[in-house]
């Protein structure tokens, strides 16, 4: 990480913290070791969030139904899906500085460097050519990028079938031969690349004989899976039709060091479409689009997202793509979507023994169907937002402001409510006024500092409007409304606040853009 974007991404953790999006878990325990604690804004950030996804997914669409299936799940689950034999990490050591890393991340970061100095020629000739600059024209003829692109184009390949292959012996014989590093040392003294299984095992049952052994999810696909045939039969559904569940995941991560971006515990929502044997390839393009759209609408800025198209492709897949962000770390993986064949389903009807088929009326066919996945993580996803949101910004007079410029949609506070001075009867109108707002939308009441301060500190918050009672208010029942964004203020009638701020907030002029 360059200087500038590490500082960047230390601010969003401190930011994060100090305004009560998330803490270190167990901090007066010195934390633990990534996993963290969502605050009281954090909590309402990350349930805006959860909610736009799913009125997206499940109330939009007639054929998306919901589900909450359990964490704990029967043990042959775990066998059925692959997770016991495959769901593994190539984990290298390194023998100086004894850090543990992930042998395709250390080559996937050498990769970006590479990607990096991709960008740099870009910028120069883009400096150089002005307004006349052409980038594709220059991504397609610039020798010394196509020598760039073709060698990272290699290594990745190669990765991807020695990871495919299981030859950990060339996944290390790659890092030896690209020199790869230690980040924190420098040392090159590495051990073998080995396998590590991911899943956290648990019990369950009160005494040692009588205990059975459990997993806690990785993921929250296969609770889907099981109950393919549960919802297809209550609900009457006709493929295609798609179950859409949110819920808590379990890794344990071999580095987790990104903040939330890679934590031991955390969320999912996830969608499985199930389809026609031979269709899946083209709901796979649908659904990269109409997740795309989805990311987009919140108006993060187009240029934060990209496919990453997989070469390494999971024993189940028979393609896969991801959208990446533009984190403060750089492009990193965002959602993820999958077509999973008919892998989990027939898997599952294996070792269950049971049928999980579906007749199709219009065929006149019975057949395991084909899925396709979109999978995304929901704290994933509120770093992606957090992160772009939070601006320092320099003001006509000189001065300088931090403002948290969440989507109004997700922000945790809508309105916060201030009376200019706290006598003259203005706290009780400010009162009155969040008790009429308070039905619709999140609002707080702040007396305390300053007007202008107090502007400050939403802004921080991420609170989209401020609305200021004063003198006037008490003869003609108007208000000031300040936007967070443009700190531009108006004056308004009481009895309209609250269609301004729907207007604003609610999530269907979001979604009408998804
Ligand atoms: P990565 O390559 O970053 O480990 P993955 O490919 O293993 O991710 P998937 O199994 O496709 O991830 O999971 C779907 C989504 O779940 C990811 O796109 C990501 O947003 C989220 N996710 C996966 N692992 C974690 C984690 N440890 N912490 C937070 N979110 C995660």
């Amino acid at each position: 990480m360059a200087i500038l974007e590490e500082d960047k991404f230390k601010k969003v953790i401190a930011h994060a913290k100090e305004y009560g999006y998330v803490f270190p878990s167990s901090e007066i325990y010195d934390g633990l070791s990534a996993v963290y604690d969502y605050g009281q804004n954090g909590v309402e950030l990350k349930k805006n969030i959860r909610d736009y996804w799913w009125q997206a997914m499940v109330q939009m669409n007639e054929n998306i139904v919901g589900l909450d299936a359990a964490i704990f799940m029967h043990p042959t689950t775990w066998k059925a899906s692959g997770h016991v034999d495959a769901f593994n990490d190539p984990l290298i050591d390194n023998k100086d500085s004894k850090k543990r890393y992930r042998a395709d991340v250390l080559i996937e970061d050498y990769v970006a460097k590479i990607e990096d100095k991709i960008e740099k020629e870009v910028s120069k000739a883009a400096k150089r050519f002005g307004e006349s600059f052409d980038k594709a024209q220059f991504l397609a003829t610039n020798t010394r990028v196509i020598e760039y692109q073709a060698k990272a184009a290699a290594i990745l390949k190669r990765m991807g079938q020695s990871l495919a292959n299981e030859d950990l012996a060339d996944v290390k014989a790659l890092i030896e031969e690209l020199e790869i590093a230690c980040p924190l040392t420098g040392s090159r003294n590495w051990t073998e690349v080995k396998q590590f299984n991911l899943m956290f095992g648990t019990k369950i049952g009160a005494s040692a004989e009588n205990s059975v052994d459990l997993y806690l999810r990785p993921e929250t696909a296969q609770g889907i899976f099981v109950n393919f045939l549960n919802v297809q039969k209550s609900g009457r559904m006709k493929i295609p039709f798609g179950i859409a569940q949110t819920g808590k995941a379990f890794r344990n991560e071999i580095v987790a060091r990104q903040f939330i971006f890679r934590m031991r515990e955390f969320e999912q929502m996830e969608m499985q479409y199930f389809v026609r044997p031979g269709e899946e390839l083209q709901w796979y393009e649908s659904w990269k689009q109409r997740r795309l759209k989805w990311h987009l609408s919140l108006g993060l800025g187009a240029e934060n997202y990209r496919f990453h198209n997989h070469d390494k492709l999971a024993h189940y897949a028979n393609a896969a793509a991801d959208i990446e962000f533009k984190f403060p770390f750089g492009f990193k993986e965002l959602e993820g979507i999958h077509s999973r064949t008919n892998f989990d389903l027939s898997s599952h009807q294996k070792f269950s023994g049971k049928k999980l088929q579906y007749f199709d009326p219009e065929h006149n066919e019975s057949y395991v169907p084909f899925v396709v996945e979109t999978s995304v993580g929901l704290d994933r996803m509120f770093l992606a937002v957090f992160s772009t949101a939070l601006q320092d910004e320099t003001l006509e007079d000189g001065s300088m402001r931090t403002v948290l410029k969440l989507p109004a949609v997700l922000a945790p506070i809508k309105a916060a409510v201030l009376p200019l001075v706290k006598k003259d009867g203005l706290p009780e109108i400010a009162h009155k006024i969040i008790d009429t707002l308070k039905f619709d939308f999140n609002v707080v009441y702040d007396e305390k500092d300053a007007i202008g301060r107090r502007y400050r500190r939403q802004d921080a918050n991420g609170t989209p409007f401020c609305i200021t009672v004063d003198h006037d208010t008490l003869l003609d029942n108007t208000v000031t409304i300040r936007y967070r964004d443009s700190m531009q203020q108006e004056r308004v009638k009481i009895q309209d606040l609250i269609a301004l701020i729907s207007k604003e907030v609610l999530p269907k002029y979001w979604l009408e853009k998804c």
